[in-house]
């Protein structure tokens, strides 16, 4: 979204226009801005045979998966539901990274019936893995290294007290279960948390997994993982992909070289390639001033970007109706009956009751994430592709909300 002229615009087009067309509250995605951050990964990595697998869980609309496979993405799923998704929109199912936790082993027997990559993170899985398909089909392990990384605690998933990825002080025990099972280890995973800064963590990440790697002499791949973090607000710290590439390229090269065999190396953003590009826009419904506080009450709320609440995230917050207007101090919250902060005192040019008001780099973990609490409607879905405004999804209706209920009174 730039603002030029006094009119903010998505790839020329006025989101004033955009909104009068498809509604609010409206989730905009610029397709432009998905497609350049896959390209920056690429040429990052530009010396390394790596392969991009989108996580899909940051955003998951059927579109935005086609437009990624059409640019040369990969993608990761963490469910059956989504692993569909992913076929849905033409993946082949060797192209598809299936990363569950703490599921019914059913579900991992679907996931081979589908042909995907399967991750196991669990060591009795492991064991049921190998006992039901031995070396007729092979599987990758995700590793807990026992880092804390990442943005906050909830956000990390690879330190000791996480669920996630077996420990890699429990690799004897993952040898000893593919000795006996002859289980074909064709890839290792650490994933470690989301917004992660520093080339540092990687590098650490990478030492660990190369020092472990040599144990298994049928790998393919080495993942990487996701949590590539990106600005929320001007001067936030950044992964800077480029010395990552570069470093991490680098390590792996030395590492592959001394295995004796070329590896491919597998990444899985999935904020970074769609959180930018993704704004939600909201209509002001009322100004309503305490003596202390002036709130700005939007239509949107918790229910259909939990990130502020559940994570304490900062996005960031503009009028896009009265970019001149002198600025004033405002609490920007919904119309949940829970107390649904959008964003605490914040900078924005004078609110009127009606104004528009966008709320940005709410690409990932924004829809995918929204629910019908208070049985409000989910917002509508719209892509900006080649300075065109496609629906991408319509607006929720009533019977959306009443679809799947039995009234037996
Ligand atoms: C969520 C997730 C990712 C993506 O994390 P981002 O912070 O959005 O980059 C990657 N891999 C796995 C296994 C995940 O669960």
């Amino acid at each position: 979204m730039e603002l030029t002229n006094g009119t903010y615009t998505i790839q020329g087009l006025n989101v004033a226009d955009i909104c009068k067309e498809f509604g609010t509250p409206l989730y905009v995605y610029d397709a432009s801005k998905i497609i350049e951050q896959l390209k920056s990964l690429k040429n990052a990595f530009s010396d390394t045979d790596v392969r991009i697998k989108y996580a899909a869980k940051a955003l998951t609309n059927i579109s935005i998966l086609k437009l990624l496979k059409k640019h040369g993405a990969g993608v990761d799923v963490v469910s059956l539901q989504e692993a569909h998704l992913a076929l849905g929109a033409g993946f082949p199912a060797h192209e598809i990274m299936y990363t569950p936790n703490c599921v019914d082993f059913e579900e991992i027997v679907e996931g081979v019936s589908l042909g995907l990559n399967i991750n196991l993170d669990n060591l009795s899985v492991l064991e049921k893995f190998g006992k039901k398909y031995g070396n007729t089909y092979p599987c990758c392990v995700r590793l807990n290294p026992h880092i804390m990384a990442g943005g906050n605690y909830k956000i990390s998933t690879g330190h000791s007290n996480s669920k996630f990825g077996i420990s890699v002080y429990q690799l004897p025990q993952i040898m000893e279960l593919a000795q006996k099972h002859n289980i074909i280890i064709n890839g290792l995973h650490i994933h470690t948390g989301s917004e992660i800064t520093e080339t540092d963590v990687f590098l650490k990440m990478a030492e660990i997994l190369f020092g472990i790697a040599r144990d298994f002499p049928a790998l393919k791949f080495i993942d990487f993982g996701g949590g590539f973090k990106v600005a929320y607000k001007e001067g936030d710290m950044v992964t800077n992909v480029y010395d990552l590439g570069l470093k991490l390229g680098k390590a792996f090269k030395e590492f592959y070289l001394s295995y004796g065999r070329k590896l491919e190396l597998w990444i899985e953003p999935g904020k970074y390639l769609v959180s930018g590009a993704g704004t939600l826009i909201t209509k002001t419904n009322v100004v309503k001033s305490t003596p202390s506080v002036t709130f700005v009450g939007v239509n949107s709320g918790l229910n259909q970007l939990i990130r502020p609440m559940m994570y304490d995230a900062y996005h960031e917050i503009v009028n896009i109706s009265n970019p001149a207007g002198s600025q004033k101090v405002y609490t920007v919250v919904g119309n949940i009956c829970e107390t649904d902060t959008l964003g605490a005192d914040r900078k924005l040019n004078e609110v009127r009751e009606g104004d528009l008001i966008a709320i940005k780099n709410a690409g990932a973990y924004g829809y995918s994430m929204a629910s019908n609490y208070n049985s409000r409607f989910k917002p509508a879905e719209v892509l900006i592709l080649n300075g065109e405004a496609k629906l991408i999804r319509r607006r929720d209706t009533l019977e959306d909300i009443l679809r799947g209920q039995i009234d037996v009174i």
